[in-house]
């Protein structure tokens, strides 16, 4: 018999569950946590109990919560003693592997919150399977291992984990060689059930309270749940009680990649060049792997043709048209062609490719297959394609994921909180809730506890600027608003195409700080300098969230233009969804998911409470039809004036 885990409060029944649970978050708010030093934050102790409340009642809810609150710790209570209440582990669903880490890494928020109350929080991550070694490569790359450095033989000869996390330097072109992607057949492994990556599953399988993911993780679980279980299979997750969302107005996409398929043109021509090198394969097959080629080359190059452009956009719509679809139909009979050879003739090719290679290569076809099958049922009315603007890959996704939220979450009845510090705008939250079909939910929100009437001033331009709005007046006022403030800024552009108008503005400028150019390195290493390098400015589209610069570094932060939505297909699909019901496109869409996105932007500026900045917005706002939408994504309480009125002095 199991011993029965000690909660962190004692009680009989649900009823007495719930009162228990508030008066000890009162406790722990009120009374331990400040004997540490910490501050009482009503805002913090609010949304821990709009959070327990949901919890106890089974509620969908959404709680938002601005910079400053302390919203982890303010859902992490309720979770940790749901586990133990409901005898099984609470999901945590996280944006990134480094916010997995934040949170339960060994100096995460769990193990400080687990050492501050005297509690033994069992959280334990679920790491995306891309973050694991591969036994089974590792073993096929006596060939590299010369080139490897001693540091990286080192750890893989002493890894129990095989965690990538666990050696920071790994390079990305060794982690190709030995960290685990989808070309690798697990099913068919001889070393499955003793490799890395098995262990990491059996071990955050046996979590007593939180399971802390990602949201791609969380998701293909979801998706694939039922079926894998069907088929006498483990599902990715174990059972679990409830599920936050850290990040919540982050899930939409992860939820509809992982629902879907691509196809990858660079794996596709690795897979063609295998094929083709197979020795002694009949000339049947030979010939099927080179239809396949032609249509392949053809489904792509038309495809390139259908495409909108769009700078702003990381993922380009695609135009459906008969002759594509003739293509895609082509590309998908010769795939299948391919797909009947390849197992018919399965024994001809062992000596030429692994089983595991063999096994991979089907799946790939397969799921290419169903990508072209489903982009050409109905003439793509039920799904939503795009091509990768980055890597080229093709996607199709369905088009009811909110149906399939509610299918396959909303209807498990069990309690889901979405946490994010912009999930409204200015307290309404219709637009969000829309995106991702919720129903019935309870909301809650609390602004930041930081000073920021005292710590901000935002900046306007004018309406009666309008006749200036040329570049060149704004290169100037650019650069006039740089030299004041001695570097120290973020500069928040709307696509690429803008960080190169201002590098090519800026050209014939001396300025006496380092400018950091989005497309001049890597994402992490120019954070990291930007935050190093006192006076440096950083300029970029993608900079909007996830940038965590506190003090001097960042005292000025540009918003270049405002940012509206692209043509992202994603977007395209809810303002097509808002016209069929006659609604507003710009109001229901446009609107909202500017102000959500600049109300992230603006997040960035001020992360303590130590700190003071001001943020000047160079796009026009006062007199348009969404001013108030900006109004409302700024900073609470901030003191508004126009540019004319800088002074940094
Ligand atoms: S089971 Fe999968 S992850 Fe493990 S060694 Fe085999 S292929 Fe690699």
């Amino acid at each position: 018999m199991c011993a029965r885990i000690r909660g962190p409060f004692e009680y009989n029944n649900k009823e007495e569950f719930k009162e228990k649970l508030l008066e000890w978050i009162g406790d722990v708010f009120y009374d331990i946590l400040p004997e540490y030093g910490y501050e009482v934050r009503e805002e913090q102790i609010y949304t821990a109990f709009q959070s327990a409340d949901a919890f106890c009642n089974n509620n969908i809810h959404l709680a938002e919560a601005g910079l400053g609150t302390g919203k982890t710790f303010a859902y992490l209570l309720t979770a940790f003693a749901y586990a133990r209440f409901s005898g099984k582990p609470v999901v945590i669903a996280c944006a990134s592997t480094a916010l997995q880490e934040q949170l339960a890494g060994s100096e995460g928020d769990i193990a400080i919150l687990s050492k501050l109350l005297e509690l033994e929080i069992d959280a334990r991550m679920a790491k995306d399977p891309h973050q694991y070694i591969c036994d089974a490569k590792v073993n096929d790359t006596t060939d590299e291992v010369s080139t490897m450095s001693d540091e990286v033989n080192e750890w893989i000869n002493k890894t129990n984990r095989g965690e990538r996390s666990e050696i920071p330097s790994m390079p990305d072109r060794v982690w190709k060689w030995i960290g685990w992607d989808e070309s690798m057949a697990c099913d068919i492994c001889s070393s499955r059930g003793f490799c890395k990556l098995v262990k990491a599953k059996e071990h955050y399988w046996q979590t007593k309270d939180l399971i802390i993911v990602d949201h791609e993780v969380f998701f293909n679980d979801l998706w694939t749940r039922d079926e894998r279980i069907a088929n006498g299979q483990l599902p990715i997750l174990p059972s679990y009680s409830a599920v936050i969302f850290d990040e919540g107005h982050k899930i939409l996409l992860p939820a509809a990649m992982q629902a879907g398929e691509h196809i990858n043109q660079e794996e596709m021509e690795h897979m063609i060049d295998a094929i083709e090198e197979i020795q002694g394969a009949r000339d049947s097959f030979l010939s099927s792997a080179i239809s396949m080629e032609h249509a392949f080359h053809e489904f792509f190059t038309n495809l390139n043709w259908h495409l909108i452009k769009d700078d702003c956009s990381k993922r380009l719509s695609i135009r459906i048209s008969d002759d594509l679809l003739k293509t895609a139909n082509a590309f998908k009979k010769t795939l299948n062609h391919l797909l009947m050879d390849f197992q018919i003739e399965q024994e001809l090719y062992m000596e030429s490719l692994s089983a595991n290679q063999i096994q991979a290569y089907e799946g790939q076809i397969e799921r290419a297959t169903i990508a072209l099958e489903q982009f050409c049922r109905n003439k793509g009315v039920d799904i939503i394609s795009w091509v990768d603007g980055g890597d080229g890959s093709f996607w199709v996704v369905p088009r009811n994921l909110s149906e399939l939220l509610n299918k396959k979450l909303y209807q498990k009845e069990i309690p889901v909180v979405f946490t994010s510090a912009t999930l409204s705008n200015e307290g309404d939250f219709d637009y969000f809730i829309r995106t991702i079909g919720l129903k019935n939910v309870t909301k809650s929100t609390v602004g930041s506890p930081f000073d920021l009437e005292n710590q901000v001033v935002v900046y306007m331009n004018p309406s009666s600027n309008c006749k200036k709005d040329d570049l060149n007046h704004k290169i100037e006022t650019l650069v006039s608003l740089l030299n004041q403030n001695g570097g120290r800024a973020l500069v928040l552009t709307n696509s690429m195409e803008e960080v190169r108008m201002i590098r090519k503005g800026l050209g014939k400028y001396k300025l006496p700080f380092e400018i950091l150019w989005e497309d001049k390195g890597e994402r992490g290493f120019l954070v990291r300098t930007f935050r190093q390098e006192e006076t440096s400015v950083l300029i970029g589209s993608n900079f909007w969230e996830g940038v965590d610069v506190p003090g001097e570094a960042l005292t000025l932060l540009i918003v270049w233009q405002l940012p509206f939505p692209t043509r992202d297909p994603i977007i395209e699909v809810q303002r097509k969804e808002a016209r069929q019901q006659g609604l507003d496109v710009a109001k229901t869409v446009d609107y909202p998911e500017m102000g959500l996105k600049l109300k992230q932007g603006c997040g960035r500026l001020i992360r303590t409470q130590n700190d003071q900045g001001a943020i000047i917005i160079l796009d026009h706002v006062i007199g348009t039809r969404w001013e108030s939408v900006v109004m409302g994504a700024l900073p609470a309480g901030a003191k508004i004036r126009t540019i004319g009125e800088v002074n940094f002095n």
